[in-house]
């Protein structure tokens, strides 16, 4: 699955909403979140995300594994 990460915070571009065709985007409070279960990997959203917020999970440092988490909780709560 791919992950918004904190570039995402206070922008909402929604480029990538746009280009998703399983619809798995997501509104949280301040950022996009994907839904982890939703994804289906295509990778389309990637590139489009003008603040490179998006990544694979495989890809996430260490310090923003806990986006994995974030991504999935408010995906389930909107
Ligand atoms: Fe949607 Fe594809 Fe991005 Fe997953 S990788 S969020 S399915 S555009």
């Amino acid at each position: 699955t791919y992950i918004v990460t904190e570039n995402c915070i206070r922008c909402k571009y929604t480029d990538c909403v746009e280009v998703c065709p399983v619809d798995c985007f997501y509104e949280g409070p301040n950022f996009l979140v994907i839904h982890p279960d939703e994804c289906i990997d295509c990778g389309l959203c990637e590139p489009e995300c003008p603040a490179e917020a998006i990544l694979h999970e495989d890809d996430l440092s260490p310090e923003q594994d806990k986006f994995y988490q974030l991504n999935a909780e408010l995906a389930e709560t909107w």
